[in-house]
């Protein structure tokens, strides 16, 4: 059995995601979504409560709240409802959020993510519970630069901002896989164009329910749920350090008691907020100013029709045409312009094989070094091409050519002029390298012995020991042909 993350215990991590939908205006109000405009500038009486006005549904939410329910396997339903989620706070003036509870648009989907589990990486299925419409608040501002002392203000630009609720089923065992999962929700949102998915705005953040358990055992434990995550380290930090306090308590033959907790990033720790039996009380009712959502069959297939090749399909096809691993095609269609970076290497002339796994290994880890997405990063599909077409003419070494991805990455160029301005280009020469190869037989006489003895693993010695004399410049064809012929 596999241990997981913890030697004791099973963790349990089911995530709910709120992202913005990308609309000009709000979900009920004409009033213009905005980022950075000054407070209050972006407000109609709607947004405000003032007496006797009435929400009108957004159509494009509509729109792509559907969208997002095809991309993730969802049912999308004819007819949902709007309720109210009544409590009190400053910036939510209504006194209600409009939400959609019991009847929501989407429920029962899926995503395949790529995880890793024991060393192994395969695809895994997480399920998605539903997907609901629903409007932001607006922001209490505590901060006394902007406030003057002992004054919190009110900003109501961002009250009624429409927003996806995204909850998944709690089959989550890792922060690895949550934040695997999360990965591939973000760029699904971001590949059919319904929301932006920015986290540093805020655009796309989570909430995170964590519970452990013993292993083997049936029953989830408790769970915590740690609240408005915005960032993918602090995502796996938190439920790091969650784990860790349920685990402390549990040892102790403590008990986990459901709660709200906050993640303190500075001392890396987790803290409750409030505990749930003090939970509010939501009193959710149909919401009486906004009649039932009635969608027919056709409206929904007119919008599935709008939908570009979404990523899984795009995965089948990269699985078919160019003999990749489902894990592999689901990493290469993870994000569309990874996508479209992998298909362009293609086009100008690589093979599918090669082009997927010098991107999935060599270009992935200097992008990952760098922290960059590859729109960001200075590498051009046809150097890679031309990077993998001269390893495979024999022009230059593997090992040399990945010597230059992170610089092609972080700078770009022309790796035909890098590899001759570096002198990496792949030593073919026979009598240099026969030379070589006598020199090497004629320092490791023993090694020689076993290799003829049959000892197979000794050629990847003397192979080695021809590299590094050559600086990694052999061209290994070459110089297994030799050592072949040398040693019989
Ligand atoms: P609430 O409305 O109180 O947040 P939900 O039933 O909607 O409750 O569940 C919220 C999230 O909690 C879901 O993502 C679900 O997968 C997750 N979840 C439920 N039970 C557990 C558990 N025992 N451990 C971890 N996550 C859980
Ligand atoms: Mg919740």
């Amino acid at each position: 059995m596999s241990i997981g993350v913890h030697p004791d215990y099973e963790v349990v991590i089911g995530l709910e995601v709120h992202t913005q939908m990308r609309t000009a205006s709000k979900l009920f109000s004409p009033a213009p979504v905005s980022w950075g405009e000054p407070p209050n500038h972006c407000v109609h009486p709607v947004c405000l409560a003032l007496p006797g006005v009435l929400p009108v549904l957004n159509v494009l939410a509509v729109e792509l709240a559907i969208r997002a329910g095809l991309a993730t396997h969802c049912t999308v339903h004819e007819q949902s409802v709007f309720a109210r989620k009544n409590y009190f706070y400053p910036d939510l003036p209504k006194g209600y959020q409009i939400s959609q509870y019991e009847e929501p648009i989407c429920t029962g989907g899926w995503l395949n993510v790529p995880v890793e589990r024991d060393g192994e990486r395969e695809l895994k299925r997480i399920r998605i519970t539903r997907i609901h419409m629903e409007e932001d608040a607006g922001k209490s501002i505590h901060d006394a630069a902007v406030t003057g002392r002992d004054a919190t203000h009110v900003d109501f630009n961002r009250a009624g901002v429409p927003l996806l609720e995204i909850v998944s089923e709690p089959d989550m065992r890792s922060p690895e896989e949550a934040v695997a999962y999360l990965r591939v929700l973000r760029s699904v949102v971001r590949y059919i164009d319904v929301s932006d998915g920015d986290m540093e705005k805020g655009n796309f953040r989570c909430d995170a329910n964590v519970s452990l358990r013993r292993h083997g055992a049936e029953e989830f434990g408790t769970r915590t749920e740690l609240k408005n995550l915005n960032s993918f380290r602090f995502i796996e930090e938190a439920i790091r350090a969650e784990i860790e306090r349920q685990a402390e308590l549990l040892d102790d033959g403590g008990r986990v008691e459901q709660a709200t907790m906050a993640y303190d990033p500075g001392r890396r720790r987790t803290r409750v907020l409030r505990f749930k039996e003090n939970a509010d009380d939501y009193r959710y009712f149909p919401d009486p100013d906004l009649v039932p959502l009635v969608l027919d069959a056709s409206h929904i297939e007119r919008v599935r029709a709008t939908l570009p090749e979404l990523a899984d399909a795009r995965a089948t096809r990269f699985q078919r045409d160019f003999g990749l691993s489902d894990y592999e095609a689901a990493v290469l269609t993870a994000s569309r312009t990874f996508a479209d970076f992998f298909e362009a290497v293609v086009e100008a002339g690589a093979g599918g094989t090669a082009a997927a796994s010098w991107i999935l290994r060599d270009v992935q880890r200097a992008l990952k070094d760098r922290d960059l997405e590859i729109e960001a990063s200075a590498l051009r599909p046809e150097a890679l091409a031309g990077l993998i077409a001269m390893v495979e003419g024999g022009r230059t070494t593997a090992r040399s050519a990945r010597g230059l991805i992170a610089e092609l990455v972080e700078r770009g160029g022309d790796p035909e002029a890098l590899v001759a301005e570096r002198g990496l280009e792949a030593v073919s020469d026979t009598g240099t390298l026969e030379r070589v190869v006598d020199e090497v037989i004629a320092a490791h006489p023993d090694d020689v012995e076993r290799l003829r003895g049959g000892e197979q693993k000794v050629l990847n010695f003397l192979m080695g020991q021809v590299m590094k004399q050559t600086e990694g410049k052999a061209d290994p064809g070459v110089v297994r042909k030799i050592l072949a012929e040398r040693v019989g």
